[in-house]
């Protein structure tokens, strides 16, 4: 058994990286402020068998925080475009100042650190598929520069811990991952798309649509985060994140196809520095980490559209038509 601090641990990947390191026996520090996260997230880790073995700490990592563990996860910071462009102050002190006193805890107690960095480093990209090796072309005062600039200098900060003070901080950039959790009020195209198809609402399509993302699902990405911290040795920034590419405008039609929804799409202008297409290439964490994605789209977004849908008051019940994942889970 390891005592492991999660920061952001209430959050959407944070509760899930929670439970599995629960499942596999270890001691959780769930540390979050709540900003984005939700206590509902964990507070079923509260009661029955992990009771003893989890304990949910509410502190900012702007501020100091000490305790005794072994391996540290942070992933401290809202991930939402609305939410981390509303303060974007913040923003930039959760990514480079709570960044930089998680090295200094592990440089303390000589934990093993793993920092969720994003494929926002590499801004609009240049080089497509993105590979590691790629530096990136980001607007450094754009919208967006709050997230991108304050993880990339988390992972310069990394770098230069790891070199001045020997502590052993891992990067893994992370492509959008989707899942049951994620906050609906986010704003992200997966929880807005099934939310509104759920409600019979027009889709909204962010400029033609035409722009690409590649979807990975929750638990690929804990697979993911968990081999990067079990690695012998630091294999330096890995990408993490599902290669099959969609456009905007695909993600809305297999959604309304799962859903079983006739809303139409209605097209609102782009946000500024949107990147206009996004591809992990994952060969580095196939050759290191021995890890690719193994979830199929459809199955990942039924698993979410069951989630959304068992949230929504009218659905709530028995009565409600069910996805076609649930509805073999209950002819098995
Ligand atoms: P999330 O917003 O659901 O979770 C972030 C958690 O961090 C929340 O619980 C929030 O309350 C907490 N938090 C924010 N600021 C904090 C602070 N100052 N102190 C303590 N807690 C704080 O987002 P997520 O999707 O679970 O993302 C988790 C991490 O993964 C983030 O660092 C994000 O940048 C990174 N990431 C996620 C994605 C994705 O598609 N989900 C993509 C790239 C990178
Ligand atoms: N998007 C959209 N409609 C929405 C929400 C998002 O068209 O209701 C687009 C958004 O402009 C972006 C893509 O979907 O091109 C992914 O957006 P998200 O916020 O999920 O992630 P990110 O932009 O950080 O990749």
């Amino acid at each position: 058994m390891r005592r492991i601090l999660v920061t952001g641990g209430a959050g959407f990947l944070g509760s899930h990286l929670c439970e599995r390191l629960l499942e596999q026996g270890h001691h959780v520090i769930c540390l979050d402020n709540f900003y984005t996260g939700r206590f509902e997230n964990v507070g079923h880790l509260r009661e029955g068998a992990y009771a003893a073995y989890f304990e949910l700490v509410r502190h900012d990592v702007v501020d100091r925080y000490y305790a005794e563990v072994d391996e540290i996860y942070h992933l401290a910071c809202p991930a939402s475009p609305v939410y981390y462009q509303h303060n974007p102050v913040r923003t930039l002190k959760t990514s480079v100042v709570g960044t930089m006193h998680m090295l200094e805890l592990a440089q303390q107690t000589g934990a093993r650190l793993v920092i969720t960095s994003t494929s926002e480093i590499y801004g609009e990209p240049e080089v497509h598929p993105q590979r590691e090796d790629y530096w990136g072309h980001v607007n450094p005062i754009g919208k967006r520069a709050c997230y991108d600039e304050g993880k990339r200098c988390g992972e310069a900060l990394a770098a230069a811990y790891a070199a001045q003070h020997r502590v052993d901080a891992r990067i893994v950039r992370i492509f959008n991952t989707y899942g049951p959790r994620m906050n609906e009020a986010d704003g992200r195209v997966i929880s807005n798309f099934i939310n509104q198809a759920l409600r019979e609402e027009p889709l909204t399509v962010y400029g033609d649509g035409s722009q690409t993302r590649s979807l990975c699902y929750q638990s690929d990405l804990i697979d993911g985060l968990i081999a990067m911290m079990a690695c012998d040795h630091d294999p330096g920034p890995t990408n993490l994140g599902n290669p099959i590419e969609m456009s905007v405008r695909e993600i809305a039609s297999v959604i309304l196809d799962l859903v079983g929804s006739s809303s139409p799409l209605e097209y609102k202008p782009l946000p500024s520095d949107d990147p206009t297409r996004r591809r992990p290439d994952i060969s580095k964490a196939k050759r290191v980490l021995g890890w690719e994605p193994r979830v199929m789209l459809r199955d990942g977004l039924d698993h979410t559209i069951d989630y959304y849908r068992s949230r929504m008051p009218a659905f709530r019940g028995n009565g409600h038509r069910k996805t076609r994942r649930s509805q073999v889970a209950s002819i098995k």
